[in-house]
């Protein structure tokens, strides 16, 4: 399979506006006659939805959740990145594009990244004319601080409650067209398969978590807004539903799946407290503007924090990346985490943290200014561990928290499935082998606002005489057949083992072997341990209750099928790539003083994966070419 990423022509700084001047356009009037499924109300679904309905297209959105503003996006603490230089400090499109590319070690497409960068500045305006009160100075500019991987201040932020205030808007606007009848909205309605009809994504059957009901839904396009699928670990800062189900029935139906096995290890979440957790709760990065993190020096250290002087403290951040210090991006500050943790470092009960300290801040700013930057975030953390930590450091720990990786897109954000589209963090497309902090509200915003309304319009101008898609072709009842087997399937089984146990284990071989750092020999067994515990789950699991009814056993079992086959891929592809690069550590590729080491003349391609049966993948290549920036060696120090 030959893949076109569809790049237009021209310098970089020009391709988004070519596209925009020359793609195909359908008026309102046409508009009316097409329908659209979003399948999500995330920031790139809600954007989406509402940008789409406001154009005149007819939209059916639906998420799991009881209400579309309670979408993952809510989650989001930190900030959301623009190239604005409202401090001065030497910014600009360019710099953001260079500093993303770079951030995700040269491992994502030039033309995407730019236009990333290029659409940062007039987002925030965007959500700044929709009420979104982001913070301000003194002044009455918008305020910035720093994200990881980066030398400037851009990232704009409301609090520690960003991604809340931000999907409030977005929600705000998807409202206005539920109210307008131009959306309809289904909450609480789980995708369970895409429909195909003549090679084309024309549908999906979704199940309705309250009754149990299967229904059948069709339109002339599909959009996946899914989220990231980091659950697939069982212990993430991802809420307890995300899943991968959607993008992973998408992959089945023929959409290409890019970079599965390049997630991200977010370096400041509380640590694991025991064995029986089910969830690990972020601290967001922006707390390393001013915490500075570090471990005893003393590996049998027994004082408290406090009371160990400063000479006896190792900085190991400041000492092994003097550039960037705490602020080093994602992937090398889990790494260093871990590199310390594992030669017995580590703090805590169960010695799996390292320390971040404001003491110094706090001397500096006082407490008043550190308050009123990450308060809230301090009160969860004293609510969480009875720690105050404006008088002692907070403990954090490694955790599994956002997927670089994601259905294979284009320039245009459509899959390699006819029709099917995917935004947001379910595609793979801006962030390459690691995305900088901050950067992802801000793409899944742009996706669902700015690029994927306007690009659609590309596909749909063929639709204009279709007509209504019938519910009642063959391909629905199918669909719908096998979704009910599954569920029948998973039932009627008379196993003993719940669905949490299962997914523990699951998330333990991916911890191991699949995680932070990664071996020939570990994900060859990690690949084996997984298809004996698929073959475990069908023998074993019990759900107990019914299939029409609300039943959370039933769906978590569901999710849980579609993780067991995606972890199996997310390793083959980790072992295919015998390389290192960003969130991608392959130990037998590192350098002398443990950094990853790339490998450009053998893997400078996105790895896009096709699936022939569970357990069956072929790899193909979309080679990356680098016309504007030359790759360089990453380095932070
Ligand atoms: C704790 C935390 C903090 C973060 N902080 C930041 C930050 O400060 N800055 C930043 O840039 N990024 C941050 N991120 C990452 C960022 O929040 C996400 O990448 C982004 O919000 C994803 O948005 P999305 O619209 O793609 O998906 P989501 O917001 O995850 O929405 C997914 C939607 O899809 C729906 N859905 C999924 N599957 C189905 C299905 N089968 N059927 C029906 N509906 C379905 C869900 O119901 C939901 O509505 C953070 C992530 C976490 C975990």
């Amino acid at each position: 399979m030959k893949l076109d990423a569809k790049i237009p022509t021209g310098d970089l700084k020009d391709k988004w506006k070519n596209y925009q001047s020359h793609c195909r356009l359908i008026n309102p009037a046409n508009k009316r006659k097409l329908d659209i499924i979003v399948v999500g109300s995330g920031l790139a679904g809600a954007g989406a939805a509402a940008t789409l309905a406001e154009g005149g297209y007819n939209v059916k959105c639906f998420c799991f959740q009881d209400t579309p503003r309670r979408a993952h996006s809510i989650a989001a603490q930190g900030g959301i990145n623009a190239a604005k230089n409202y401090q001065n400090d030497g910014d600009n499109t360019w710099r953001m594009f260079y500093d993303t590319l770079k951030g995700g070690d040269f491992r994502s497409r030039e033309a995407n990244v730019y236009r990333l960068a290029e659409l940062s500045a007039p987002l925030i305006d965007h959500f700044a004319q929709q009420g979104v009160p982001f913070a301000r100075e003194y002044g009455g500019v918008l305020a910035n601080r720093s994200f990881g991987g980066v030398q400037v201040q851009r990232t704009f932020y409301a609090r520690g409650q960003t991604g809340q205030q931000l999907l409030l808007a977005s929600y705000s606007q998807l409202s206005r067209q539920i109210a307008a009848k131009k959306v309809q909205m289904f909450s609480r309605h789980e995708v369970q398969e895409i429909v195909v009809i003549d090679g084309k994504a024309r549908g999906v059957i979704v199940r309705d978590l309250v009754s149990g009901e299967l229904s059948r839904h069709s339109a002339h396009a599909v959009v996946l807004a899914t989220g990231g699928y980091s659950k697939v670990f069982f212990l993430s800062t991802l809420a307890m539903n995300c899943n991968g189900s959607a993008i992973w029935k998408a992959h089945k139906k023929g959409a290409l799946f890019a970079s599965p096995s390049f997630t991200q290890i977010h370096p400041t979440a509380l640590p694991q407290g025991s064995e029986t957790q089910s969830k690990l709760t972020l601290m967001s990065e922006s707390l390393r503007n001013d915490g500075r993190i570090w471990v005893p020096k003393n590996k049998d250290e027994k004082r408290a924090p406090n009371d160990i002087p400063e000479e006896e403290r190792d900085y190991y951040l400041e000492r092994r990346y003097p550039a960037f210090g705490n602020l080093a991006p994602r992937d090398i500050s889990s790494r260093a985490a871990k590199e310390r943790i594992d030669a017995g470092y580590g703090v805590g009960p169960l010695k799996n943290a390292v320390y971040l300290d404001f003491k110094h801040s706090i001397a500096r700013l006082g407490k008043d200014t550190i308050k009123s930057r990450y308060g809230n975030l301090f009160e969860m953390y004293l609510k969480i561990t009875g720690i105050d930590a404006y008088t002692e450091p907070m403990k954090i720990s490694p955790a599994p928290h956002f997927s670089m990786g994601g259905l294979w897109v284009d320039y245009e954000l459509h899959t390699t499935l006819p029709g099917l589209y995917a935004i947001g963090e379910c595609n793979f497309a801006d962030h390459g082998a690691n995305r900088l902090g901050a950067n992802s509200l801000l793409q899944a915003s742009v996706d669902g606002y700015f690029i994927l309304p306007l690009t659609i319009g590309n596909y749909l101008a063929d639709d204009l005489k279709t007509g209504k898609i019938s519910t009642d072709h063959a391909a629905f009842s199918e669909a719908e057949a096998s979704v009910k087997n599954k569920f029948e399937k998973i039932i009627n089984n008379n196993g003993t083992k719940t669905v949490d146990s299962l997914h523990r284990r699951l998330g333990k071989i991916m911890w191991q072997e699949c995680a932070m750092s990664r071996t020939k020999e570990g994900l060859e067994k990690a690949i084996r341990e997984i298809r004996e515990l698929r073959e475990e789950f069908y023998k074993e699991v019990k759900v107990t209750g019914k299939i029409q009814e609300f039943n959370q056993e039933l769906d978590k079992a569901s999710r849980l099928v579609d993780f067991l086959e995606m972890a199996e891929l997310m390793c083959v592809d980790a072992l295919e790539r015998n390389e290192s690069c960003g969130a991608h550590f392959r130990e037998e590729y590192q350098t002398s003083d443990g950094e990853a080491l790339r490998n450009d003349e053998s893997y400078s391609y996105v790895s896009a994966w096709e699936f022939k049966n569970v357990g069956n993948f072929i790899l193909h290549k979309e080679e990356l070419k680098f016309e504007f920036v030359q790759p360089s060696v990453r380095s932070y120090k």
